[in-house]
């Protein structure tokens, strides 16, 4: 590690992304390769952000890659395809708003490649929690989180001085002590929802503050690990020095990232086959078969990318993986309950001033709203030629069987009671996706979760599902998972790795031994 939290790779000093970001599995020598010394190719299976950030990893470093995508489309769970309005208005749906947070290194290292100032992105100045009974907001917080969790505390109406009296210290003091060890030695055989229980917090305060990121994960708290979860708000809040507000795509996803990311994977030499999917696997004795949708292939390494269904399809049907113990972990993983996406052109706007994203609770299943014409141009387009609004409701952790009638009448509900603007707005158009692909974060699962590393030479597991040694979530998680894929298939070659970065390992007042 260098001055500035820099790292010194073959001489080249690579800047830190943050002032605040740490370093985190650096090689102790940097005397490697820059480039494979001998031809070498690879197969990324998944063209989801862990296996296009393996895919590009790779590709620098002079290995012939294909990126093999299932989908007609890059992006996975943050991809978007064209779709048309009735009107013939073409535009691009997505799998949904993604919020795009300060602490996000790896992801952001990514997006430099191909737009180096992150133009597409522009901040948000809040993140407000809407409910019928009052808001919260996570404006004007600084970059210490200690000082946040005081303000915080402060100004919310939700917790008295008589309601802190009753707080379960030391249950709170768990999010400022996370240890990846002892954290999960202790919380992983408890649920989420039991954790947020023990707290003691006022029910209202709990709603607002709590329930609204419990559910960001898409885990129903009864079914989530709290050891996950304090993983999550170590990642996202004690130890994030870079602030709790996030900022969003001006554009869609396509234009803003995928798009650009296959360009450069052309540039770098790597083909990307879209609507091709892998089928399986089959280890010769120098590198690996992959039997696809389409003509076989062979390449020396493989990245298995895919998201938790996937995964388990292309293992179950693959030869020469029999390792019973990581067999176990591949069948030891699950999806969690399924989420809708439900987006809706209205014919009249909503109140100037709507936040683009906003989380909510007390609403029934809505969980945000996302005012489109308020984050990106093809919306805005929209809403400035037609009068109207696009607006995005969310729902996570859904109950299995929900009817979607059903389920679609208390979200229209919710959106009536915060914004009441809203009430007689006709749809002019919607779309609406219901899907269950998220990883399950189950009590008791860390233990068979896979890594990156697998037993088998060229062979290496990235997704938003592997387990890291340094905290992450979501979006990043999937990124450095996708990294740390591509460093440890390097490393066999003997190839400089990837930098990766986090927020600190450990919290604040985690034990010293
Ligand atoms: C509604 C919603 C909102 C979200 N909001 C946020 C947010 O605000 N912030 C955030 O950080 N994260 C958010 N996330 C989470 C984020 O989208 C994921 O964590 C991340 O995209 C996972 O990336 P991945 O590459 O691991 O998996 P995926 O994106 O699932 O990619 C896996 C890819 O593999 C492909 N595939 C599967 N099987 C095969 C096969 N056999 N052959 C070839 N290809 C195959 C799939 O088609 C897919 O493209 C959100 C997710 C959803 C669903």
């Amino acid at each position: 590690m260098g001055a500035c939290g820099a790292v010194c790779h073959n001489a080249v000093v690579i800047p830190a992304p943050s002032r605040h970001a740490r370093p985190v599995l650096q090689p102790r020598s940097d005397g490697q390769f820059t480039h494979a010394a001998k031809p070498t190719t690879a197969v990324v299976i998944g063209g989801g952000l862990a296996g296009l950030s393996a895919a590009v990893v790779l590709a620098e470093r002079g290995v012939r890659v294909t990126v093999l995508e299932r989908e007609h489309f890059l992006g996975g769970r943050v991809g978007a395809w064209t779709d048309r309005l009735q009107d013939g208005t073409a535009f691009d749906m997505e799998r949904g708003f993604h919020a795009f947070f300060r602490q996000y290194y790896n992801l952001r290292q990514l997006l430099k490649r191909v737009d180096p100032g992150l133009g597409f992105l522009k901040p948000t100045d809040d993140y407000p929690i809407l409910t019928p009974t009052g808001n919260e907001s996570f404006a004007g917080l600084t970059h210490a989180p200690l000082v946040n969790v005081a303000k915080l505390t402060w100004r919310t109406e939700t917790l008295r001085i008589r309601d802190l009296m009753k707080v379960n210290v030391p249950a709170a003091l768990a999010m400022l002590r996370f240890d990846f060890e002892r954290t999960y030695a202790a919380f992983d055989q408890v649920t989420a929802g039991e954790y947020l229980d023990s707290l003691n917090f006022p029910p209202v305060a709990r709603q607002r503050l709590l329930h609204v990121f419990a559910h960001s994960c898409f885990n129903p708290q009864a079914d989530m690990s709290a050891a996950a979860l304090l993983q999550m708000l170590h990642f996202y809040f004690t130890a994030n020095h870079d602030g709790l507000v996030f900022d969003v795509a001006d554009r869609p996803f396509s234009r803003g990232i995928f798009q650009p990311l296959a360009a450069l994977l052309d540039r770098l030499g790597a083909v990307v086959r879209t609507g091709t999917g892998a089928r399986s696997l089959e280890r010769r004795e120098a590198g690996w078969a992959v039997e696809t949708d389409r003509e076989p292939l062979s390449a020396d390494l493989v990245v298995l990318a895919t998201d938790v269904p996937g995964i388990r399809a292309v293992v179950d049907a693959s030869r020469g993986l029999a390792d019973p113990a990581w067999q176990e972990r591949i069948a030891s993983l699950r999806v969690t309950n399924a989420f809708a996406v439900w987006r809706l052109w209205l014919d009249r706007p909503v109140t100037a001033g709507r936040a683009g994203f906003a989380g909510t609770a007390g609403v029934g299943p809505l969980d945000n709203i996302s005012v489109y014409e308020n984050l990106e141009d093809e919306s805005r387009d929209w809403a400035v030629r037609t009068g109207g609004s696009v607006v995005e409701l969310h729902a996570y952790a859904l109950p299995a069987g929900c009817d979607e009638a059903a389920l679609k009448h208390q979200l229209l509900d919710g959106l009536r009671v915060l914004y009441p603007e809203t009430v007689g707005a006709a749809l002019i158009e919607e779309r609406f996706l219901l899907r269950q692909d998220c990883p399950a974060f189950a009590p008791g699962s860390d233990a068979l979760r896979p890594e990156v590393r697998t037993p088998f030479r060229g062979l290496a597991l990235a997704g938003d599902f592997v387990r890291l040694p340094f905290p992450s979530a979501l979006m990043e998680r999937a990124t450095a998972a996708g990294m740390l894929a591509a460093n440890t298939l390097l490393a066999e070659l003997g190839v400089a790795p990837e930098p990766l970065w986090s927020v600190a390992v450990r919290g604040p007042l985690a034990p010293r031994s």
